[in-house]
């Protein structure tokens, strides 16, 4: 069964409780309205199912905790995550509302990666249904929502996979796009979605090689 949202899992401390100023945040808004419209964050009873964010000069920004994607997001909608205390769990911010729940998750891949500029985290079926298929890598098992085990699991997938890779499934739960801008990020994302959807059959493909002998058969 999956588990019920339940707000932020991890306390907060506000350096600031201010609208956070940041040129780069209409480029996010316009992301997140791009991912809700794509079905890549469906709604729930506690906004969108996905979670955006970028890095910047000190720490990086995110959506805020129960925000609708899908909805013309203001400057509000975000918060400046300046640090993440994972024994402590508690993280320091500047804005006016909760970071995502999952800010740990984002906290710690950039943490390990410092040319990943940009994460976006969104929850699709056809994605995580086909994620083998498409050569999409996989956390080895699943974990809670804003769970450290949850950032764990990514944080090993990042170190194991391809360097020319930018996209990861959390098991059971959503996938992880990332990039050197919010654009590669964003454009990975919708590239996994765009090869799912435009072939139903999917699976029933037939390799490029295959089709070429099956045509050499034929006119011997
Ligand atoms: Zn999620």
């Amino acid at each position: 069964m999956p588990e019920i949202y339940r707000g932020v899992k991890f306390k907060v401390k506000f350096l600031e409780k201010c609208e956070i100023k940041d040129k780069r945040i209409r480029k996010l808004a316009s992301w997140c309205r791009i991912f809700a419209a794509r079905g890549l964050a469906p709604r729930h009873a506690g906004g969108s199912a996905g979670n955006l964010s970028y890095r910047a000069k000190k720490g990086f920004i995110i959506t805020a905790s129960g925000t609708n994607l899908n909805h013309h997001l203001a400057a509000s909608d975000f918060v400046q995550v300046v640090g993440f205390d994972f024994k402590k769990n508690t993280t320091t911010a500047i804005g006016k509302k909760n970071p995502s729940s999952e800010t740990g998750l984002h906290a710690y891949l950039y943490s390990l990666n410092k040319k990943i500029k940009a994460i976006f985290h969104g929850h699709s079926e056809l994605i995580l249904k086909n994620a083998k298929r498409l050569g999409i890598p996989v956390t080895e098992r699943s974990a809670l929502y804003g769970s450290l085990q949850l950032a764990k699991l990514a944080g090993e997938t990042l170190r194991t996979m391809k360097k020319s890779s930018s996209i990861f499934v959390l098991k059971n739960h959503g996938f992880i796009s990332f990039g050197r801008n919010m654009s590669e990020a964003g454009e990975r994302a919708k590239k996994a979605l765009q090869m799912v959807s435009r072939e139903p059959k999917f699976s029933d493909r037939v390799p490029k090689k295959q089709k070429a002998s099956a045509f050499r058969e034929r006119i011997k």
